[in-house]
């Protein structure tokens, strides 16, 4: 299978490039960055520190995602929209793990699935997505536990709460039937008042080169249960990633996840 890595001299473009490249079956056939980028004309394989490839950065994204079967893209919001939109053209494999993205992105995503395969996660990791589907039994057996995501990043990170809190915090609201954005408390600061019940708190802490960090707590009264994940490395989700590209070829188009790849 033909594999092209967009945001390629980005962290996890660095990764998805040896990750593919250590996969039987996938075959890197084109690496792209944004235009402007000092990565542009340089071999891929040099920049992930795996030697010459023959692969060479262009930021010819359309002309790139006409000779690949897949593309893995891990960017920014407004880039990923835009690839969603070629893959459709181009009648490809999108695997997405941008995070950050608005609801009006979300839908653009959303339309690009009605003719590419694009798979979707906030996080790519077996581990994470067990994590999300335990989320989602422990609230629903523990209607009454006060449920706070806490996750910590590195320095570097952009968005938050993380794309993968927010995915914890969508399977906890799903498992109580409730919408996540009615019942989401983020950031609190100062005289908030009590709790409320049936909230689902989030706190976003940022420093040094920590990969990703998340713990669900369930508080009720004299007690708690915490269920947390950590990835010590970056290669996890690159390599969900590329199994991602792999499960989706030949699959007809939409908007897959995460735990449709892994069979959750
Ligand atoms: P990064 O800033 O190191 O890399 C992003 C790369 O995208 C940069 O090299 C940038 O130049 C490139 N880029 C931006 N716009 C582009 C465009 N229009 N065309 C081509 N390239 C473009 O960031 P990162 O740490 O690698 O994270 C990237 C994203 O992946 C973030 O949203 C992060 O939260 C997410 N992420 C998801 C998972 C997951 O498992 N889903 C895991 C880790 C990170």
């Amino acid at each position: 299978m033909k594999i092209a890595v967009v945001g390629a001299a980005g962290r996890m473009g660095r990764e998805l490039v040896k990750a593919i490249h250590a996969t039987e079956g996938a075959t890197l056939a084109g690496a792209v960055e944004q235009k402007g980028s000092i990565a542009v004309g340089q071999d891929v394989g040099l920049l992930s520190g795996l030697g010459k490839l023959g692969v060479i950065i262009t930021d010819q994204a359309l002309e790139t995602f006409a000779k690949v079967d897949a593309v893995l893209d891990f960017t920014v919001p407004a880039a990923s929209v835009e690839f969603a939109g070629l893959a459709a053209n181009a009648r490809i494999v999108h695997v997405c793990g941008t995070t950050g993205m608005s609801p009006a992105d979300q839908a653009a995503m959303k339309a690009a699935a009605r003719h590419a395969t694009i798979i979707q996660a906030g996080n790519m990791s077996l581990g994470v997505n067990l994590l999300t589907a335990l989320t989602k039994k422990i609230a629903a057996a523990l209607p009454d536990f006060d449920i706070e995501i806490v996750e910590m990043h590195h320095r570097m990170k952009v968005d938050a709460p993380s794309g993968t809190a927010l995915m914890l915090g969508a399977a906890a609201a799903e498992g109580r039937g409730v919408v996540l954005n009615e019942v989401s408390a983020r950031g609190r600061d100062g005289h908030t008042g009590a709790r409320k019940s049936g909230d689902i708190g989030f706190a976003a802490l940022r420093g040094g080169s920590v990969v990703g960090d998340h713990t669900v707590i369930f508080a009720a009264e004299g007690e708690r249960i915490e269920i947390t994940h950590k990835a010590d490395d970056r290669a996890l989700f690159a390599r969900g990633a590329v199994k991602a590209a792999l499960w989706g070829h030949g699959k007809k188009p939409g908007l897959y996840s995460m735990m449709d790849v892994l069979g959750i």
